[in-house]
């Protein structure tokens, strides 16, 4: 599509108008109210000489305020960057200097922290809000020089002035987006419009059995074309809690604009409380279930859940992380009825790049992450480069499409080395492609470990570990190894029921080495009571791989 990322609001207000857009702390806030709000946001920002070119930071949680902001950004023609709101003062710091950001908008709370970090920015202004919640909070807000309470921004002239008109969707970036930086150093990745609009069409689309059109006007619109047997989600039906953080891939396409198009009902919750979720559930009679694979783990746990009325589940959406098979099968005997949708993609692919059918007829392949979307091409290539490998072969994702980012922002090598001169993307992830062309993904590539010169995947015995009784989470990391060069060590959480009191290290090695070659046999186990994840859900192997180094030093 030609359009920029703000006609994704506009085609939802017109769409959607009075429907609730968000709930948060039990304050909805309608679509229409959710486009006003935008609008001034944007000529707040337009006024003070912010548009096309300039970068925005937006430093939150999810809450309320945030898609107003969100959309303001992107309607003024400025370029949006999110943070990890839970950020250290130096690496916001190095994040914020890296994007060149001029506007960071924040909250109250992490004010001392994003003051700490300001000065070595181009930061001129810093826009404050704080819980829309609490009644008070504006009055206790004590800002100083460059800081500007967001209630003004939110008071501006709020009608439609077409400020991202010129916006030239190639060479305008929509989002400046900071991989999670779970394997290594975070990085800036550079999507245009095109690309975000591209990725959110091409993911509502799978999700809701619809068609996008694009009219005279560049106004955008989606058709629902999927029946309600065929589309459990389909547009202007769904109501849904979202826990995914805004500020990543999953959060800002699928969860923000993905749903907002679709004309869903987000009930914002800002913080994992799996038995506060079950009771919203519930209550708000959620059509859907989405997250990554941590949130479904929890779930599951949560006692009562079997007896929970949540037949109002239409379908269930996974992504960010593997969703085990065990997993899934515990999933199915609990949402008889829902498909379990699991998509797959990254950061530099805007968010995503495949995906399992969501919709009823379609075949879904458990352990896969499905086929590609719309408009887009896998192939396995060898790890050191060469001609694509056949179905079945072990090789590096690769992945070509409209929503493929122009590249890392200032960093040239590295976009050289992930985007080859076909076009093709270089995931770092290590997969394979079945003769019916669903993907598999095997592990990544950073987190393959060498026993005596072989490739461990640990993600192979973490499918095995999640099958056992007694296991409610697993990860493997390597631990160093004098003769081996590294020993795949597990990380288990037990249940908490007597399955999960009877593990030993003993039992549970034997029963992964009876199923697998010597090589890839589990060396020793650690018992914990939670594995580091991410905000967006990825086990933190770094943090469990240092752990280990640190034993072996
Ligand atoms: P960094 O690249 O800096 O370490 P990150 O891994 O958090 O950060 P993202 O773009 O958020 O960056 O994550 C993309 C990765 O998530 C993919 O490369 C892949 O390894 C993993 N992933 C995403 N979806 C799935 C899925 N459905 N199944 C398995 N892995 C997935």
């Amino acid at each position: 599509p030609r359009v920029p990322g703000g006609s994704i609001l506009r085609a939802a207000v017109r769409r959607w108008g009075e429907r609730t857009a968000f709930v948060h702390h039990d304050v909805p806030l309608t679509f229409t109210e959710l486009g006003r709000r935008a609008h001034a946001v944007a000529n707040w920002l337009a006024d003070h000489g912010i548009g096309r070119g300039d970068v925005v930071a937006i430093h939150l949680p999810n809450c309320r305020q945030y898609p107003a902001v969100y959309y303001g950004v992107l309607l003024c023609g400025a370029t949006f960057s999110p943070t990890n709101p839970l950020l250290p003062p130096a690496e916001l710091a190095a994040q914020l200097a890296d994007a060149g950001a001029r506007v960071l908008v924040t909250w109250e709370q992490v004010l001392p922290v994003v003051r700490a970090a300001l000065p070595a920015t181009k930061v001129t202004t810093v826009v404050v809000t704080g819980p829309a919640h609490v009644a008070d909070f504006a009055a206790r807000l004590d800002l100083g020089a460059g800081e500007v309470d967001l209630a003004e921004l939110l008071a501006a002239d709020d009608t439609d002035r077409r400020l991202d008109a010129g916006v030239d969707v190639d060479a305008d970036l929509a989002h400046l987006a900071y991989t999670g930086g779970t394997t290594g150093v975070s990085k800036g990745v550079e999507l245009p419009h095109r690309a975000v609009v591209t990725n959110v069409l091409q993911s509502a689309c799978w999700t809701s059995g619809s068609l996008p059109t694009v009219d005279g006007a560049g106004d955008v619109t989606l058709r629902q074309v999927g029946s309600e047997e065929e589309y459990p989600t389909r547009l202007g039906t769904a109501t849904i809690i979202n826990l995914t953080p805004w500020f990543h891939a999953m959060g800002a396409i699928g969860y923000l604009n993905g749903q907002v198009m679709g004309g869903t009902t987000v009930v914002i919750h800002d913080r994992f409380d799996p038995a506060a979720y079950l009771t919203d559930a519930v209550r708000h009679r959620v059509t859907g279930i989405g997250g990554a694979p941590p949130v479904f783990v929890a779930l599951l746990q949560v006692p009562g859940i079997e007896s929970a009325d949540l037949s109002s589940v239409r379908g269930i959406s996974s992504g960010a992380a593997p969703l085990p098979v065990p997993l899934i099968e515990r999933l199915r005997r609990l949402f008889p009825n829902a498909p379990i949708g699991e998509g797959y993609g990254l950061t530099e692919v805007t968010m995503m790049a495949t995906g399992n059918p969501s919709f009823r007829s379609g075949t879904r392949k458990p352990g896969t992450v499905g086929v590609p979307i719309f408009d887009t091409e896998i192939s396995i290539q060898p790890l050191g480069g060469g001609a694509p490998l056949p179905p079945g072969e072990r090789g590096e994702v690769c992945i070509r499409g409209p929503q493929v980012m122009r590249g890392y922002a200032h960093r040239p090598e590295a976009t050289a080395e992930a985007i080859d001169a076909d076009g093709w993307f270089h995931s770092g992830d290590v997969g394979t492609l079945d003769e019916d062309g669903y993907l598999s993904i095997v592990d990544r590539t950073k987190d393959m470990l060498l026993y005596k010169g072989y490739n461990v995947f640990p993600r192979e015995l973490e499918e095995i570990l999640f099958s056992l009784p007694g296991v409610a989470g697993a990860a493997v990391v390597g631990r160093p190894d004098e003769g081996a060069g590294e020993l795949p060590v597990a990380y288990i959480v037990r249940t908490g029921d007597d399955d999960g009191a009877a593990l030993t290290a003993e039992s549970l090695m034997a029963a992964v080495n009876e199923r697998v070659v010597p090589y890839k046999r589990v060396r020793d186990v650690v018992f914990v009571d939670a594995i580091p994840v991410s905000a967006a859900g990825k086990v933190l192997k770094r943090e469990l791989a240092a752990r280990e180094r640190a034993t072996a030093a």
